[in-house]
């Protein structure tokens, strides 16, 4: 029945087989087939239970008439059907979920006349995973059901006849992952069916190419919901620039790409893959931008350029991006100037002509220092000590300050200019420009070291070292010192020429602060930075504990006698001076004295102008009123005038002026006595209002003294005046000088015509031309010895009114100043009389040297003339100090008794003697002294010489004959006999103002 049956279908099933596909088929990529019973050649035969009478093979031919293996079976009449039809062997190939496509058709069990109760349309399929292909007979019981499968609903239906046949189409799929390969098996149970075909097969996710990196096939998961993470590899010419990943799905689709690659330099991304850069263009980096054109100036001859190569002539720094254009080194710096001041040199050019195309032109200074001979110049490179700033290199500017040079010196200066392309290119000596320049004369560096090499209780010596740069000779050394404690408000200079000196007058256990500086032609150089020594404490260091007695008793011994010299020296001392101790000491306190205002010396600022701004009010043109001319001075004439500064009552002032077509150096010297001027203040020192430096001409504005000067005031009202009068003159000039002594300050040219006269007769202190700061020089005795009127070098000297030591070498100190108060107390008692006469400078300077002095002027009371010669002492250590002055002036004022004694007295008062008396009680022998000549006492009185007026028979053939030689001696003698004379007479008609 069944095969009767299976006879009337088979002409339908193949029919059937004309709609199904040819033996080569075409699957979906994402598909591995692992069996297609279409393409299998031959029979199947797999097996079959039972082996009669259930599933049978029959082989059909498809529509290309190549046979094709279907199983049918069709017991629709018979109940209990369990037919089992089982697949060969399946090796899953890696796959772990495998799809079954089963196409069938099945006869509807309406269709078939009686079968009512035993027709199915359903047959069940199962599966069985095993490693090998084993078995030949099923085991049912090992087969694991997959599912029931009924006929769809969407089949395919196929008019055949009277009948519709329809062909389906069901998949079913199983998780195979446990054995090496599986088994198929399809369970009938009654039903009338026919297998068309069975593919089996898994699913793959494809090979593909996704952010440049590629993705090999890959088998899906052995779940529906598994995805399969995959990591990608970078196409070729490109590198991962973040790790490629994407995940398989179940189905075989790729999803959610991850990272990706990015094509190496010089290739850039074309349809998935990285193509190499045409010529002409270039890429420098690993990116997902494209190829770029050569920037200017470039080229890429070859393919695949990761930098395109700059035309000849033109280059590209190691700094410079791949895409910035070729450049050029630049031209040379042009117009390169320089400026000389002293050691130091400006050097400022303009920038080059072309700078290459770039913006990064940069200067660098060489520095060669030239000698020239005959024939050649040498140049070396200068040394590290010269100093460029802001910097030798890399200067952006083009300004650069060479300094610390030598002075004198021939150096040439190139300046290169460079950028960035300029090493690439080998430029060097065409980018640059140079010039040579001689420095100027400078001073000397600093001295950097000072040693004390020997210290006692009261000196120091001191040894330093020449300055590093002394820019030409040394003339001489300064040395500037004061004791620590006092800082600088007070402090004592020496000169030396050599690099070492002695300095003695110390303070014993005091820290004395030294500063040194050099002076060549070219000036001082800068003070050195301080240098801090002691004094030793005690005289005998070496008593004190472990000392033998022996040696202490020797010491104790000497300590005696040196006690004793020392005792004698001083007694002697004492008498040989009674100012000398005492002024020695005010010396000290001078010096060291903390507070005491210490004048500055103009001439050490380097500008004039600001120490006159420091000193000087600089007052309006507009508020000066000049009335007339009232004298000359040494730069133009002095007028009088009124001053009406805003605030203050209008005041009477002379006004000094600087004559036009002045010199520089004219206007320093003029405005220096400004200068110091302006530092004073004191009621007998003459005030200064101010200066006029803004306008022209130039002026010094002072308080007016309506007397003028001194000299030519006394000689106007020659004997009008009370010896008090005069005295009170004199007390005024000496506190004057005092004040002017404790600022430090000598005056050089303290004579009556440099004192000023107001109205009420207060003498005033003027004149400060010759000024400089007091000195303490033990090396000045080198200086010329002055020979003229005012004489040179160094200025001119009034030789009538100045002290030997300062004559004979420049030696001018307070002491100095003081031998000339000597002689203005006599020009003042003498009502301006000439110092000396008529007596030529020569016959002067002998005459002093020879120990003449000046006599009393006409009734000059002796203790006034006796000062005078107390300023005159030769020992300038002797002379009384201004202070001491003041107070015997002082004395004398508060004690006129003492001043009725003149030198035409005897030894009691003027007024009631007789001119007889007063001749005779004269002695040759007191007058003489009084001249300082007394040496020719005997002479005089052996020759009969016995009185004053038989010396007035004196004449020079006479002195000759007596053995009085000298010229200057002679002169004296017949000058101050006349003199002496002529007072004494005016004496005896006793004119002498009352006291
Ligand atoms: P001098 O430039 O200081 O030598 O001054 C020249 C002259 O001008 C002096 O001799 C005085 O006659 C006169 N003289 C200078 N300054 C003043 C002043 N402040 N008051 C009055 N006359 C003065």
């Amino acid at each position: 029945m069944a095969a009767n049956l299976w006879r009337t279908f088979s002409a339908t099933i193949w029919i059937i087989t004309l709609v199904s596909s040819s033996r080569t088929r075409i699957y979906p990529p994402n598909e591995v087939t692992l069996l297609d019973t279409r393409t299998v050649p031959g029979e199947l035969k797999w097996a079959a239970s039972p082996s009669e009478g259930g599933w049978e093979e029959v082989s059909i031919m498809d529509e290309k008439n190549i046979p094709i293996r279907t199983y049918q079976v069709c017991n629709v009449l018979e109940p209990n059907q369990n037919n089992w039809l089982r697949t060969d062997w399946i090796p899953r190939s890696g796959a772990q979920r495998v799809y079954v496509e089963v196409k069938f058709t099945l006869r509807d069990c309406n269709s078939l006349p009686g079968v009512t109760g035993t027709c199915k349309e359903t047959f069940n399929l199962y599966y069985h995973e095993s490693n090998e292909d084993r078995e030949s007979y099923i085991k049912e019981s090992s087969f694991i059901k997959v599912d029931t499968v009924a006929a769809d609903e969407s089949f395919t239906q196929v008019d055949v006849g009277d009948r519709i046949m329809k062909l389906n189409t069901e998949v079913r799929d199983v998780k195979v992952t446990t054995r090496k390969g599986f088994y198929l098996a399809f369970q009938d149970v009654g039903a009338c069916i026919a297998l068309v075909s069975v593919r089996v097969f898994y699913k793959t996710c494809p090979l593909t190419i996704r952010n440049l990196a590629t993705f090999p096939d890959t088998v899906t998961g052995a779940d529906t919901s598994s995805l399969v993470e995959v990591r990608g590899s970078c196409v070729n010419q490109s590198e991962e620039r973040e790790e490629p990943k994407m995940y398989c799905g179940a189905d075989g689709e790729w999803l959610v790409p991850i990272g990706g690659c990015l094509c190496n330099p010089g290739y850039e991304e074309k349809g998935g893959a990285c193509k190499a850069c045409p010529a002409g263009f270039y890429k420098a980096k690993s990116s997902d931008a494209g190829c770029t054109k050569c920037p200017p100036h470039s080229h890429s001859l070859r393919e695949g350029a990761t930098v395109c190569d700059c035309h000849s002539g033109f280059f590209r720094a190691d700094t410079d991006p791949p895409s910035m254009a070729c450049t050029q080194p630049p031209s040379a710096p042009q117009q390169l100037i320089s400026v000389v001041n002293e050691t130091s040199v400006v050097l400022e050019w303009a920038p080059p002509r072309r700078l290459g195309g770039r913006s990064d032109t940069s200067y660098s200074v060489e520095c060669l220092i030239c000698q020239t001979s005959s024939h050649s110049q040498l140049c070396l490179p200068c040394g590290s000590d010269v100093l460029f700033s802001p910097s030798q290199t890399g200067l952006k500017a083009t300004r650069v300050v060479v300094s610390e040079l030598r002075a004198h010196t021939h150096y040439t200066f190139i300046v290169h200019a460079r950028n960035g392309v300029s090493q690439a290119s080998g430029a060097g000596a065409a980018q640059s420009v140079s010039v040579s320049i001689t420095t100027n004369q400078a001073a000397p560096s600093p001295v950097t070291s000072i040693q004390a090499t020997d210290v006692t209780r009261h000196s120091l010596s001191l040894l330093w070292q020449q300055p590093d740069r002394p820019n030409g000779v040394i003339l001489e050394y300064e040395v500037k010192f004061y004791e620590k404690d006092q800082r600088e408000r007070s402090y004592r200079i020496m000169r030396t020429f050599s690099r070492s000196v002695d300095v003695t007058g110390l303070n014993p256990l005091t820290v004395y602060v030294f500063h040194v500086r050099a002076r060549t032609a070219a000036g001082y150089g800068e003070f050195s930075a301080p240098f801090e020594f002691s004094t030793n404490s005690d005289p005998f260091p070496l008593i004190g504990e472990g000392v033998n007695s022996a040696f202490l008793l020797l010491s104790v011994s000497g300590v005696g006698i040196l006690l004793l010299i020392s005792a004698a020296v001083f007694i002697i001392s004492r008498r040989r001076s009674k100012y000398s101790k005492t002024k020695q000491d005010s010396e000290e306190e001078k010096h060291l004295n903390p507070g005491v205002k210490i004048y500055v010396d103009p001439f050490t600022y380097e500008d004039p102008d600001q120490a006159i701004h420091e000193f000087a009010k600089e007052i309006d043109v507009s508020s000066i009123h000049i009335e007339k001319v009232i004298g000359m001075g040494e730069f133009g004439e002095v007028c009088s005038g009124r001053l009406r500064v805003q605030g203050k009552r209008e005041i009477y002032v002379a006004i000094k002026s600087l004559k036009a077509g002045y010199s520089d150096k004219q206007r320093r010297d003029f405005l220096s006595e400004a200068s110091i001027m302006g530092q004073f203040d004191h009621p007998n020192i003459i005030r200064l209002e101010g200066v006029v430096t803004r306008c022209k001409p130039l002026m010094i504005i002072t308080e007016y003294m309506e007397n003028g000067s001194l000299d030519a005031f006394l000689r106007k009202h020659d004997g009008q005046f009370t010896v008090i009068q005069l005295v009170g003159m004199l007390r005024g000039i000496a506190s004057g000088m005092k004040y002017l002594s404790d600022m430090s300050y000598v005056h050089r040219d303290l004579a009556a015509r440099n004192i000023l006269v107001n109205s009420n007769l207060v003498c005033k202190v003027s004149d400060f031309g010759l000024s400089r700061v007091l000195e303490d020089d033990p090396e000045a005795a080198y200086t010329t010895r002055a020979t003229g009127t005012y004489l040179s070098p160094g200025g001119k000297i009034p030789i009538r009114w100045t002290a030997p030591e300062a004559i004979a070498y420049r030696k001018f100190t307070t002491a100095s100043d003081v031998w000339s108060y000597g002689i203005v107390m006599w020009e003042v008692v003498s009502y301006g009389e000439r110092p000396y006469w008529d007596m030529n400078n020569q016959d002067v300077i002998k005459a002093i040297e020879e120990g003449y002095r000046l006599p009393a002027p006409m009734d000059c009371p002796v203790v006034l003339h006796q000062l005078m010669l107390d300023c005159w002492e030769r020992e300038r250590a002797d002379r009384p100090t201004f202070s001491q002055i003041l107070n015997m002036l002082d004395k004398l004022i508060r004690n006129p008794g003492t001043l009725r004694r003149t030198g035409g007295d005897s030894h009691s008062v003027c007024v009631s003697v007789v001119p007889e008396v007063c001749v005779s009680e004269w002695s040759v022998c007191e007058w003489l002294q009084s001249i300082g000549l007394e040496r020719y006492r005997d002479t005089l009185a052996a020759a009969g010489y016995t009185s004053l007026d038989s010396l007035l028979a004196l004449t020079h053939q006479e002195m000759d004959r007596l053995g009085i030689i000298t010229p200057s001696h002679q002169d004296i003698l017949i000058a101050s006999v006349q003199q002496e004379m002529l007072s004494q007479m005016q004496h005896m008609q006793c004119s002498m103002v009352p006291v």
